[in-house]
């Protein structure tokens, strides 16, 4: 079975690769390739969806160019969300280490101080790093990289409206959207973000001091990522979360109950089915007014630096979308069909601005598969393997159904679990907490969802999405020699106990 699916996907791959020849030749026959021609594909938004899609594009033989207004490649995720936020991540997780964790090691060192001003330049260096990176890449691939703000004069045309000034038209036979999505205001209004003492994830990456007292609306993965972060580094977090659990969607209930304990551990500070009423700045501090969910309490709570972190949007200003008639949804989603169209004939759309998971690598493969929909007439998104990763420590990720899903869903399921305590690598390297839960078709053994909450868990996760991706049941991952020793030892484990029985618990 596994084999079979192995040779399928290869053909398909091979299909792909001998499409895009013959595209490229169709279009160098069509005069298309010409640099001054129309594009074959322009892409609006250079973030992950965008960038990916664009170099996608050009590999295949169109003539492409990326339409990017921030001035620096990358959209969200390299300048403002993943890469930043996981540098102050690692580096707020090693200096917390070398104050609180080494001298049990046997590592005695003295004299650790913070010195954020290079913790945030560290930050800034990996993300310009990263985003000229991309810059290299549209070079080496051809992709013209156009610096402004596109908009629509029709399906077929952009106006852009240059960062250097003036403005250009491009013309285009394909468009794909991929403008992302920005930060949700505090719903119903009334607290205003300055990036200073009332901050979004972008204020929360570049605080020039460690608050003393951070208060945090919203117990999502950008909350608890930032929270730990300053947490870390000496200030004294509370989380404020409406709901009456932590981790936002797609956490397994299980996993958020273990990770909330192991959070709350660390000195994070919870406070769940809790709404926020107000925040308001009063000199230094900013004041703020909560209401349990019931409606039935209501309390008070002040901290140097809110963090709102309530959630994202779709994107779309300034596009003017309705010029040509894109649909959007009551949530200001540009609505797509199965293939990326959007309503208008040739004009895609990718990414945080459409349905789906606001994530990089979701973002990423729906570029790829909306190019290869334009370049050879079919292409793929699996959305039942798409990962979520929390990148506190320990970390938390998961693919697939939640437990509470298959019971909404009236699945019967297996559940293997098995804890990093009784795995040989996470004993050495003291660091036991957390697990790894297998959850597979009670009937065939299928795995229907894995969730990890322990070290490593976002490198490991992959071996699921695999897995997952090949239709694998929880015995074809038992039966896989893992090294010893290692966590994946752990996930091995886990899969055991799914379908028989883990040897080491
Ligand atoms: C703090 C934080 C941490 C995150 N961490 C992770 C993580 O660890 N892993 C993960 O998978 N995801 C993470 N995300 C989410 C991730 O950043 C997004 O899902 C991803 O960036 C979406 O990619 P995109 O290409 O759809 O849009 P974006 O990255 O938002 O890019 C869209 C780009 O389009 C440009 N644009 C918009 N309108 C126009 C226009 N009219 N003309 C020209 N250009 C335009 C914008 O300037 C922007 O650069 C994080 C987000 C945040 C905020």
């Amino acid at each position: 079975m596994l084999q079979l699916q192995q040779v399928s996907r290869r053909h398909v791959a091979k299909r792909l690769r001998q499409a895009s020849v013959q595209v490229g030749a169709w279009n160098s026959q069509r005069g298309l390739a010409t640099p001054s021609g129309p594009y074959d594909a322009v892409i609006i938004g250079g973030g992950p969806g965008g960038y990916v899609a664009a170099i996608k594009a050009a590999q295949l033989g169109l003539k492409t160019a990326c339409i990017e207004k921030r001035g620096s490649l990358g959209g969200t995720c390299l300048n403002v969300g993943c890469i930043p936020s996981k540098a102050m991540l690692n580096n707020s997780h090693m200096y917390h280490q070398t104050k609180h964790d080494l001298e049990r090691r046997g590592i005695d060192v003295s004299g650790v101080s913070l010195n954020l001003t290079q913790m945030l330049k560290a930050k800034d260096q990996s993300v310009t790093g990263l985003t000229k990176g991309i810059e290299t890449l549209f070079k080496q691939n051809k992709v013209d990289y156009i610096k402004g703000s596109a908009s629509f004069v029709s399906p077929t045309r952009i106006s852009v409206k240059l960062n250097d000034g003036g403005e250009t038209e491009v013309e285009a036979k394909n468009v794909v959207i991929a403008t992302g999505s920005e930060v949700t205001p505090f719903p119903g209004g009334g607290i205003e973000i300055d990036e200073k003492q009332i901050v979004s994830s972008t204020g929360a990456l570049d605080l020039q001091n460690v608050p003393e007292k951070m208060v945090v609306i919203g117990g999502g993965i950008i909350g608890l990522e930032m929270g730990s972060v300053w947490s870390r580094l000496g200030a004294e977090v509370t989380v404020v979360e409406f709901l009456g659990g932590i981790g936002g969607v797609g956490i397994d209930e299980e996993v958020a109950k273990q990770f909330q304990k192991i959070l709350s551990k660390q000195g994070i500070k919870f406070k769940l089915n809790t709404k926020v009423l107000s925040a308001e700045k009063q000199g230094d501090k900013v004041v703020i007014k909560t209401q349990s969910a019931k409606g039935d309490k209501e309390e008070t709570l002040d901290a140097n630096v809110v963090l709102v972190s309530v959630g994202r949007r779709p994107y779309t200003e300034g596009l003017n979308l309705e010029a040509i008639g894109i649909e959007k949804d009551n949530k200001g989603r540009i609505v797509i069909d199965d293939q990326f169209n959007t309503s208008v004939k040739n004009v895609k759309c990718i990414g945080d601005v459409t349905f789906g998971p606001m994530l990089a690598h979701k973002a990423e493969e729906e570029g790829i598969a909306a190019i290869e929909h334009i370049s050879a007439g079919h292409g793929h998104v699996n959305y039942n393997a798409i990962p979520s990763v929390v990148y506190t420590h320990p970390e938390v990720s998961w693919v697939g159904k939640t437990e509470q899903e298959l019971k909404a869903a009236g699945v019967k399921y297996n559940i293997g679990k098995f804890p990093f305590a009784a795995n040989s690598r996470a004993k050495t390297n003291l660091d036991t907490e957390g697990f790894v839960k297998f959850l597979s078709e009670k009937e065939t053994d299928k795995i229907l969802g894995v969730h990890i909450i322990g070290p490593n868990a976002g490198e490991m996760i992959s071996e699921a999405v695999l897995a997952m991706e090949y239709g694998a049941s929880s015995e074809d991952i038992a039966r896989t020699t893992h090294a010893h020793p290692t966590l994946s030892e752990a996930f091995k484990e886990a899969a055991m106990a799914a379908y028989q029985k883990p040897i080491h618990f």
